[in-house]
């Protein structure tokens, strides 16, 4: 089986997050049709190892891709269109697991490195707590020096022929808060009687979106009091999100929304709760590989754009607190349509570009 042969079949059966019982099949038994060992990991993922045929097998470079679908019935008419009723690959996951595969497959017959290479096929990110916090407790790497985890995700924005590369800090780290508001409702002309949740709360949300600056967002965006006219209720609920791009940015926050909880509590004498539902951490690259994979890849003739950071997340973040990491974007030309979307429909002409950054950078660290 080559790539393109693989994506499709990928593509043709798309499961969601924490799902992936087939896809899991088929990409072990692709991976020991190519007499390449592997193993499953995280519950629905693959973890496959080469040993190089030379060096200091401790070594080690991991590549990575994910392997999960989405909740969306597919809009696009291709012969290899999707026949799971209401899931598609419309994030390009089939063609990461298609391109660490092929990067497998070339390096499991050449052999010719140093050290080991590890590739995992990672379930479940798009799904909280994402898969690659799942692969990470299971420590596949304990022993090994990992001197670099790299993964790519394809990208709209940029030309079939293009990657993109953020040195330093990329994606934002994405958590869900929840405020309630508990008070004593009542008659709303008795406002010595109550204690008014729905003025608490919206000093609580403007408090809130203070917090935002040009390196953090916090939005709100959904407020619940389902009092009336004339009536005070004893509840209200908000919801918003949370994005950050460094470790310490977000604990300052956090610690913020307390305060500001703390001041609301006290000024309107209600009880405040705030949740915080930790998502992903932010994806930070390594500079030296960033510019390194500038480097390798423009030397394969791929052009190279330096991009700017994204609010977006990645589960891949929780790789970049562990191990020196690179996340670049490939290029799949406009004409694929936005992700996430049932048109989404990348061109696979990326895949041999994607193969051959991916490649080279694997061997130019292991040969170092
Ligand atoms: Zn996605
Ligand atoms: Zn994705």
């Amino acid at each position: 089986m080559n790539s393109i042969e693989l994506r499709r079949e990928l593509h043709r059966h798309p499961e969601l997050s924490f799902e992936e019982h087939r896809t899991q099949r088929t990409i072990m038994e692709a991976l020991a049709a190519e007499g390449i060992a592997c193993s499953p990991i995280a519950g629905t993922g693959v973890l496959a190892k080469i040993e190089g045929a030379r060096g200091n097998h401790r070594r080690a470079v991991v590549l990575r891709a994910d392997i999960d679908a989405l909740p969306i019935t597919e809009q696009n008419i291709v012969a290899f269109r999707s026949e799971n009723e209401g899931v598609m690959h419309a994030c390009g996951h089939d063609m990461h697991a298609a391109m660490l595969f092929g990067v497998l497959q070339a390096l499991g017959r050449e052999r010719d490195f140093e050290g080991t290479l590890f590739g995992i096929f990672q379930p479940g990110e798009e799904l909280n707590p994402g898969g690659a916090s799942l692969v990470l407790k299971e420590r596949p790497f304990e022993g090994y020096d990992v001197a670099a985890i790299i993964g790519q995700h394809v990208d709209a924005r940029l030309e079939v022929g293009e990657i993109g590369i953020c040195p330093g800090m990329f994606m934002a780290s994405n958590d869900e808060l929840r405020f309630y508001v508990r008070g004593r409702g009542g008659h709303a002309a008795r406002r010595g009687d109550v204690k008014d949740t729905v003025t608490a709360m919206c000093d609580l949300v403007v408090r809130t979106t203070a917090l935002n600056t040009p390196d953090a967002v916090v939005s709100v965006g959904r407020v619940i009091a389902e009092g009336a006219t004339n009536v005070i209720p004893d509840r209200v609920s908000a919801e918003g999100t949370m994005r950050t791009f460094d470790a310490e940015e977000r604990e300052r926050i956090y610690a913020l929304l307390r305060a500001n909880a703390k001041a609301v509590e006290e000024r309107y004498e209600v009880e405040v709760e705030v949740d915080i539902n930790r998502g992903y951490p932010s994806v930070v690259n390594d500079v030296m590989l960033a510019y390194e994979a500038m480097i390798v890849a423009a030397d394969e003739g791929v052009a190279v754009r330096e991009l700017q950071r994204i609010p977006m997340a990645e589960d891949f973040g929780y790789y970049t607190e562990c191990y020196p990491s690179l996340f670049y974007r490939l290029g799949v030309g406009a004409a694929a349509g936005g992700s996430h979307t049932s048109t989404f429909l990348p061109d696979e002409a990326a895949i041999a570009v994607g193969e051959s950054v991916m490649r080279r950078m694997a061997l130019h660290i292991l040969n170092k």
